[in-house]
């Protein structure tokens, strides 16, 4: 054979075997879902999610969506410290304050719970190691409750991996 031949040749057979590992690789990858159904009791709460969360992980390793499917409430990653709880509070409070009035309440009197999980977000997206969560030493996922008391809170948990 001639070398330009050969040489085409084990291109070619390495460009499918290239093929062969993605494909292995992709069909590999699987796709699994869960929820939490969570109660709350306070207008304003924070509850740590994390250990609910690590025992729905259904995967190795991969990512995994943690959405809340609510506009007054979020889904934020922090440490679970007692002072800084009560600081993320009142931090809040002083953003939004009552001192003004909000078109929303005229027709929904809650303008300012939306308007704390306007700033915040619905939803954390996070990496999963050894089938948990793979958060730092000091971090907490926390679903935040921000017009409460509810009933039936529902946060999705969408993991990709496998
Ligand atoms: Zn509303």
């Amino acid at each position: 054979m001639d070398t330009d031949v050969k040489k085409n040749t084990i291109k070619i057979l390495f460009f499918f075997f290239y093929l062969y590992t993605i494909s292995v690789k992709v069909l590999s990858m699987t796709t699994k879902s869960n929820s939490l159904k969570i109660n709350t009791n306070k207008k304003f709460e924070i509850i740590d999610i994390t250990s609910k969360i690590n025992e729905s992980i259904d995967i190795e390793e991969g990512i995994i969506s943690i959405f809340s499917k609510h506009s007054t409430s979020a889904i934020v990653v922090n440490e679970n410290e007692r002072g800084l709880l009560k600081d993320f509070e009142s931090t809040l409070d002083n953003l939004i304050t009552d001192k003004f009035s909000y078109q929303h309440d005229r027709i929904d009197n809650n303008a300012r719970s939306h308007l704390k999980s306007f700033l915040l977000s619905s939803s954390e997206c996070l990496p999963i190691k050894n089938g948990r969560l793979d958060l730092g030493t000091w971090q907490s996922v926390f679903f935040i409750e921000l017009d409460g008391p509810r009933a039936n809170r529902t946060v999705t948990l969408t993991m990709v991996g496998e």
